[in-house]
């Protein structure tokens, strides 16, 4: 999962108290009886399972998703333990006990012979819930109705969510299992009706069709929840690489709006489809048998992985802007995932049911390789610019080295504290630290390349070590642990790699950008801002413009200033909101107030208007001078990131090594 796109301006459960049988007969509406006629006799086509395991068929409902955002579902399951229930709670891909149990907005049971199945929830465990039955119990019929459209901080991506355009139906929101069983024994099937004339992408096998329903072919249910529906009025599946002797790869796409011109322009697209052949390069094989990218548009920025497939959600004008560097990154991001995070994983990450609590000590792994994995990927395919993968890294390091919060908390403790950071502190995020394992997670993967390739003279990289610890040529175990890591690394070039992961992630220390650029080929450098240059007015970062302003922002709202910087000088404090600069009302976009930063000085100041303490005023605002910090070409020495960026299949876009890079001491990088 890579981070949540963040625009620069950019108790209690359902109380269901005591038993529910009372409730479920005084509110069953009459048109229920007729809901899941379309299915009837579904429960005969529960998947194969052993004499006596459990088995789920699940019936969806998905009909009511476009307008009032609902999603109705029958869960018939049968199987020995059906006395105390529980709704999946650690979902994986989120790293986080997220399972949105409290969007459940109905919840009935029966058994066979229809009769009401008392329940009470577990008084310490919000996620479980106790049957009553009057007698013993080898199947029980859950009606469950849940209430789209508000996910939590965490459970983005696993929930389901719908506009009147698309809906997205994560199969863990809609049923219930039995405690201590592992959904990877469980025989499911699930069977789906949709919006009349709705089209759908996922990467469940289809078993049979009818107008409005789908029967997807049994699988178990560890399966099924790795296996979301991406649906929609009008859907487009574009081949990224057709099934062959290399496993097929699909794009399928849903929009919020409608528009004349296709949303992926033809470049992308193009670039998009040398990704499986990258990606296959890169780790010698694939392990999936086929691949859906579900990407959905006008949704805002996230992503979620799954083995076969990926959830992406993005906005038009990020998809347009060849220079964000988020959107460039999503899908390639969730891609590398497939590798580094389901096939492959942490061991203590592999964990037997949804109720068992991971330990996430290596998502510096997990994450953090993945995320120098996705970049690199969009670099070698064309979706990314080398020169916007280098404006990102000196945005990941600047960004590093002025969190004051490294000097307490370790990149590991990140990781143990990973959902509880998802959301950035709005007053000091530099104190408290965000989910750094991401971008520090990956400078640790960019200085094991450097070393592999230094220690060999060039022969290895970091796609030896990608190949032999994560690809299917290497191990088969899906769990691994940090010893195995470190022997994997040794087995490529020799090196202190156990000491430099204690010095990375386990200890507080100043961020060794020595390693990360020294002898590159590149220095790091400021540069003034050219304001007519809409490229690098994109480039400016956060960091860049706080140490121009002295402040960051959220939404347009002032947060952690600088007690010393332009902004605070003025009288302005956390929570204060700035609405325009030089009479230009500021939005969500952020170059509006870049643009104008870059022409204003002592002389000549911007005209800011502001909400201080919710009282209009407007103020004369004296920047210190905005500049960029930049890698600038140093040609005294060859360019160490370019085999790292170079395409690796025969045919594909190569990446300019040095070309695309400016002369020595330019003004402003290209
Ligand atoms: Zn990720």
């Amino acid at each position: 999962m890579p981070r949540v796109l963040l625009l620069a301006f950019g108790c209690a459960l359902g109380v269901w108290s005591g038993l529910g049988q009372t409730a479920a007969a005084a509110t069953a509406a009459p048109e229920d009886t007729q809901r899941f006629a379309w299915a009837s006799g579904w429960e005969a086509h529960a998947g194969p399972s052993a004499a006596g395991a459990a088995a789920i068929t699940l019936a969806v409902d998905a009909t009511a998703l476009p307008g009032p955002g609902l999603v109705y579902a029958r869960e018939y399951l049968s199987g020995p333990q059906l006395t105390t229930l529980v709704f999946p709670r650690w979902i994986p891909g989120t790293h986080a006990p997220c399972g949105p149990v409290e969007n459940l907005g109905g919840l009935y049971l029966h058994d066979a012979q229809g009769a009401v199945v008392a329940w009470e929830r577990d008084p310490q465990d919000p996620w479980t819930i106790h049957l009553h039955p009057n007698g013993a119990l080898t199947h029980v019929v859950l009606d469950l109705t849940y209430i789209a459209n508000q996910p939590s901080e965490n459970s983005e991506g696993v929930d389901c969510e719908s506009s009147r355009r698309y809906g997205l139906i994560n199969w863990n929101c809609l049923l219930f299992y039995p405690v201590g069983v592992l959904p990877a024994t469980i025989a499911t099937t699930v069977a789906m009706r949709l919006p009349p004339l709705w089209d759908f992408a996922s990467a469940l096998a289809v078993g049979r069709r009818t107008d409005d329903a789908v029967w997807f072919t049994p699988v178990v249910l560890s399966e099924v929840l790795d296996r979301p529906v991406l649906c929609g009025a009008t859907m487009e599946h574009l081949p990224l690489r057709v099934q062959g002797a290399a496993p097929g790869v699909t794009l399928d796409i849903v929009s919020q709006f409608r528009r004349a011109q296709a949303p992926i322009s033809s470049a992308d697209l193009h670039a998009l489809q040398r990704l499986p052949d990258e990606a296959d390069a890169l780790f010698g094989g694939a392990w999936f048998s086929h691949y859906d990218v579900l990407l959905r548009i006008g949704t805002g920025g996230m992503g979620l992985e799954h083995g076969s497939c990926g959830v992406d959600g993005a906005d038009q004008d990020g998809l347009d802007d060849p220079h964000q560097i988020w959107t460039r990154e999503l899908m390639p991001h969730e891609f590398v995932h497939s590798w580094c995070g389901k096939h492959r994983r942490p061991i203590g990450m592999l964990t037997p049911t949804y109720q068992d609590t991971p330990v996430l000590d290596d998502l510096w792994v997990y994450e953090g390789l993945t995320e120098l994995l996705g970049r690199v990927l969009a670099v070698r395919t064309g979706l990314m610019e080398a020169a916007d993968w280098r404006a990102g890294l000196v945005e990941d390091v600047t960004t590093l080295t002025r969190t004051s919060g490294r000097d307490w908390r370790t990149l590991r403790d990140t990781c143990r504290c990973s959902w509880q950071l998802r959301a950035s502190s709005q007053r000091h995020a530099e104190l408290r630290r965000n989910q750094d394992y991401y971008t520090e997670g990956a400078l640790f993967w960019l200085v094991v390349d450097r070393q592999l390739r230094a220690t060999t003279h060039g022969v290895k990289s970091l796609d030896d070590f990608c190949q032999q610890f994560l690809g299917p040529h290497g191990p088969t175990a899906p769990g691994y642990t940090e010893a195995e890591l470190v022997a994997a690394l040794g087995a490529v070039a020799p090196g202190d790699w156990a000491g430099m992961i204690h010095t990375w992630i386990d200890t507080t220390h100043p961020l060794d950008v020595a390693a990360i650029l020294d002898h590159s080929g590149w220095t790091m450098e400021h540069v003034p801002v050219d304001p007519h240059d809409p490229i690098a007015i994109e480039h400016v970062s956060e960091q860049d413009l706080y140490a121009s302003i002295g402040v960051h922002f959220s939404g347009g709202y002032l947060v952690q200033l600088d007690p010393l910087g332009p902004i605070a000088r003025l009288g302005l404090s956390n929570g204060d909101y700035l609405s325009a600069i030089n009479g230009q009302e500021l939005g969500q976009d952020f170059r509006v107030l870049v643009a104008a930063l870059a022409t204003a000085s002592p002389e000549h100041p911007a005209t800011i208007r502001v909400q201080h303490r919710g009282l209009p005023e407007t103020l004369e605002l004296s920047p210190r001078p905005l500049t960029e910090q930049v890698l600038v070409r140093d040609a005294k020495e060859s360019d160490d990131f370019a085999p790292l960026l170079a395409a690796r299949v025969h045919g594909a876009r190569s990446v300019p090594a040095a070309d695309d890079a400016p002369a020595a001491t330019p003004a402003i990088q290209p």
